[in-house]
């Protein structure tokens, strides 16, 4: 997509010119980041290329993976953060308190390692080992609560609201909330920079957007950018097995069916980063199109992404390249579509690339994922 201006006349020349060049080339694109903070977005976009293949598309990732905290929910944990010390309400010495299914603590642990505000994290006991562990390495306090559904008064959700309230009126430096559901400084992140990044790097050729939704923050701030761009750019949702999107664009009611072991995303509910950009969307609004993923259909993707392209995604990555495909379907060959690469597939060691695990679920699972497997060819 970025034109590398001198490469076509280097071709022409002698090998170790060539390589020269093509070094200056790169370190030019290298930013230097001045610590943590500096460091969140300037993702790349990756070409997918089976996907591409697969639809006479061109589907490309934006690799979210590649954030300091490893996920998409720097973007949104940064904002949190900003927005309160704008607002006055975190100060030195004062406490972060959330509800997360895992990135964003491991996002608001790292800003606030950075910016030198301890955290405290709800998490659902059901989050993969492999988030927890980060999130105490990254220093937070963990309280793991059981898994309930939101109208439960101890869902996760709601119980570090409380606590944040709480810790509010004992910690001597005070304690906000971050509330990323509810709280469109999350949506902001994704208005203000992933949208404009994506926009920058099609050099607004975008046909599509696609993603799953947990808070809302990722669909609704790069919808809304884009649309804002091109009223043309079909703005799409994928939506996992258990959660109730799907049929709430779809029909309006709130309603889930199934199960899928994909952490970050599933909702139940419109939260307020949906709400605010105009979401019921189902009369002409901001989503065009929407779709439901299985973990069926989803899994092997990035079975395949890993063996036969080389990146190891996690599983909210694979709902939203099924996503991708099915929206270049829906639009045929020849479009241009974006979707997010959410996080590193060895945060879900333990699940998603675990046979046991998915032998236990009842998914398929590759040969070669089976640790007796000899690949001798
Ligand atoms: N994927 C993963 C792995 C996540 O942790 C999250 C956030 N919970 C998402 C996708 C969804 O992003 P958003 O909250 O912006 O909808």
């Amino acid at each position: 997509l970025r034109s590398r201006p001198f490469l076509g006349q280097v071709k022409k020349q002698s090998h170790l010119l060539h390589m020269e060049t093509w070094a200056m080339a790169s370190v030019g694109d290298l930013g230097v980041r001045r610590g943590f903070v500096d460091s969140v977005g300037n993702t790349p976009l990756i070409r997918l290329n089976a996907a591409s293949k697969a639809t006479g598309c061109e589907i490309y990732g934006k690799a979210e993976f590649l954030n300091p905290g490893g996920s998409v929910k720097d973007r949104a944990a940064l904002y949190i953060v900003k927005d309160a010390e704008e607002k006055g309400l975190l100060k030195p010495g004062g406490l972060i308190v959330e509800g997360t299914a895992g990135n964003t603590g491991i996002g608001l642990a790292l800003v606030g390692n950075a910016k030198g505000y301890k955290t405290v994290i709800v998490i659902p006991q059901t989050q993969s080992q492999e988030k927890k562990d980060m999130l105490r390495l990254a220093g937070a306090t963990l309280v793991e609560v059981p898994a309930v559904p939101y109208k439960n008064p101890n869902n996760y959700v709601k119980y570090s609201g409380r606590l944040a309230e709480a810790l509010a009126q004992t910690h001597p430096g005070g304690a906000i909330w971050g509330n990323q559901f509810d709280n469109i400084a999350n949506r902001q992140a994704h208005y203000e920079t992933t949208g404009p990044e994506i926009w920058k790097q099609t050099e607004g050729k975008v046909d599509g957007f696609i993603c799953a939704i947990g808070t809302g923050g990722t669909l609704a701030g790069v919808g809304k950018y884009l649309k804002e761009q091109n009223p043309n750019v079909r703005i799409g949702m994928a939506d996992p097995m258990g959660a109730a999107m799907y049929n709430y664009y779809s029909s309006g009611v709130l309603q889930s069916s199934g199960t899928s072991i994909s952490e970050g995303i599933g909702q139940g509910r419109v939260t307020a980063n949906l709400e605010s950009w105009g979401v019921p969307a189902r009369d002409g609004g901001a989503v065009d199109f929407w779709c439901q993923v299985t973990d069926e259909e989803a899994l092997p993707l990035i079975f395949d992404l890993l063996k036969q392209e080389g990146f190891c995604m996690g599983g909210s990555t694979a709902i939203n390249i099924g996503g991708a495909i099915k929206l270049a379907k829906e639009l045929g060959p020849g479009h241009t579509i974006v979707t997010i690469l959410c996080d590193l597939g060895t945060r879900y060691q333990s699940k998603v690339f675990n046979v046991d695990f998915l032998k236990s679920k009842g998914l398929p699972y590759p040969e070669w994922l089976d640790p007796a497997f000899k690949d001798v060819s």
